[in-house]
């Protein structure tokens, strides 16, 4: 099977080509804009970004594509999900906590134009059971509660590298992004026999260097929400392995220290895994109900669940959007194949910036082995999707469609009366100049490339030139209402007539 992905490039130099025009554009092209029925309640599903992370699609994104869902009749409202600890410090692992960090990032009601909203409820146990018998590793998945709850889901993702997933595309955004918390656990192997945190990670309690040595010690023990670790007083650090649900919490802690080794096969299996989460979100929701629009700009190594938001590795790709979340990661995963790496970035660092090299099997992940292809790859094999796809180039919309709407009058009609107004060009100084300004300056002087060419100050003293009144429309009746501080006319010939 062959999967359309709708696409346009990164360049903009119009009004119907800004990335927001190329979105909704990509939207409508793939037909996406058939799925919303008047009525339906429409999640669209983004990343709205860790503290401190910078990368993260701008919120404009989803204010348009809601802006273009209420136009179809449809009532949307945006969403993120809690996460798993994580880290000691994370943002967003309560409804409290993701709410303080989307607003602060740019997603509130009042940006958006609808609701934002933590689709798994306060803790992140609020969410929907659902059988994926044809799943690879997982055969259940919980999803997010609202979002098994729309009648639409638009997937909207920021595509970029990912530490663990290597990389975070639209299967991403739906196998972890989608699930609840308790979902996240079940995706990230926690308690799995095998691939679990607990039973694969290597532990070399050796390395703890006893209290006096690290003046951080106690986050050993602060780090686990069930308290699974213990130093005691004789400096050796104990780890009930047994009990260890994989929240991560811990690996920030422990792998700097080197207290922790990660094993491949938990990030194999989690890799795997997402994809079979995407399914049970695609299986909660209806697959014809399901849309996915990707855009591929600011696309930094580390996924914007990390606290910063590194130089991008390869340039802006372009927009996609897709019925098919399988198809429109791999078109992105190509894309980035076939650009080159940035200069300074961390596919330089790594060598992958030559263009055919792929990027995120050393860019992405943060441990040696994992691929960009374990999970788009598991996603075809439990019929989630087709790596095989045809890229389709989208021609703008024209550019009547991407007017400022709230205002539609053209310029002399929306401003001709206000600036007669409050004038906001002072006509009355300077002989309608307007301002004290010299009348000629050596502009070639300022613009070397090795500095300027006058000295300092020496340019500063010539008087100012009346050149006589020039006719404006207007300029009688703004001469008396310009708004501004009378200025009489001996005042506005003076050099010195500046305030
Ligand atoms: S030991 Fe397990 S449960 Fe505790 S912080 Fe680490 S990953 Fe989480």
């Amino acid at each position: 099977m062959t999967s359309k992905v709708y696409f346009m490039d990164a360049r903009s130099d119009s009004a119907d080509t800004s990335l927001i025009a190329k979105t909704l554009t990509v939207f409508d092209a793939a037909g996406l804009d058939k799925m919303v029925n008047k009525g339906d309640v429409v999640a669209i599903k983004v990343h709205c970004g860790e503290w401190n992370s910078s990368a993260y699609l701008r919120p404009v994104y989803a204010r348009a594509l809601a802006d273009r869902v209420k136009e179809l009749g449809g009532r949307p409202f945006v969403c993120d999900t809690t996460t798993q600890t994580y880290n000691p410090y994370g943002s967003r692992a309560t409804e409290l906590d993701l709410l303080e960090t989307a607003s602060r990032n740019g997603f509130n009601a009042l940006t958006l134009n609808c609701p934002f909203i933590s689709a798994d409820g306060y803790v992140g146990t609020s969410d929907y059971r659902v059988d994926i018998p044809d799943g690879y590793i997982l055969k259940e998945a919980y999803v997010a509660q609202a979002i098994a709850a729309a009648d639409v889901l638009i997937t909207l993702t920021h595509f970029k590298g990912h530490g663990m997933g290597v990389i975070g595309g639209a299967l991403k955004n739906l196998g972890i992004g989608a699930q609840s918390k308790r979902g996240k656990f079940n995706v990230h192997m926690g308690r799995h026999p095998k691939y679990g945190a607990g039973d694969a990670m290597e532990f070399l309690p050796e390395n703890f260097q006893g209290k006096d040595k690290d003046p951080d010690w106690t986050l050993l023990e602060d780090c686990c929400p069930l308290s699974l670790f213990e130093v005691t007083d004789d400096d050796e650090l104990k780890w009930d392995r047994e009990r260890c649900i994989n929240c991560l919490g811990c690996m920030g802690v422990m792998n700097p220290r080197g207290i922790f080794k990660p094993n491949l096969s938990n990030f194999d299996a989690t890799d795997a895994a997402i994809a079979d989460g995407a399914l049970g979100v695609v299986t909660a929701v209806g697959p014809e109900r399901c849309g996915f629009v990707t855009v591929a700009v600011d696309v930094s190594p580390k996924c914007d669940c990390a606290g910063f938001s590194d130089v991008p590795i390869v340039p802006h790709l372009g927009v996609f959007a897709s019925t098919d979340p399988v198809a429109i990661d791999q078109a992105c995963v190509d894309a980035a194949q076939h650009a080159p790496g940035i200069p300074g970035s961390l596919s330089e660092e790594v060598g992958v910036d030559a263009p055919g090299e792929r990027k995120f099997d050393l860019a992405g992940s943060s441990i040696e082995g994992a691929s960009e292809q374990t999970t788009i790859n598991t996603a075809v094999v439990n019929g989630l999707g087709s790596r095989e796809h045809e890229l389709i180039h989208v021609e703008r919309a024209g550019a009547e469609k991407f007017r400022f709407p709230l205002d539609t009058r053209p310029t002399r009609q929306r401003f001709g009366k206000l600036f007669e107004k409050f004038q906001p060009f002072p006509f009355d100084r300077y002989d309608t100049r307007g301002f004290n300004r010299l009348p000629e300056v050596d502009l070639d002087a300022v613009k070397g490339h090795g500095g300027p060419t006058v000295d300092p100050h020496s340019h500063g003293d010539a008087p100012y030139h009346g050149d006589g009144v020039l006719w404006h429309p207007g300029m009688e009746e703004a001469a008396g209402h310009s708004g501004m501080n009378p200025t009489d006319s001996e005042k506005a010939e003076s050099p010195a007539g500046d305030d």
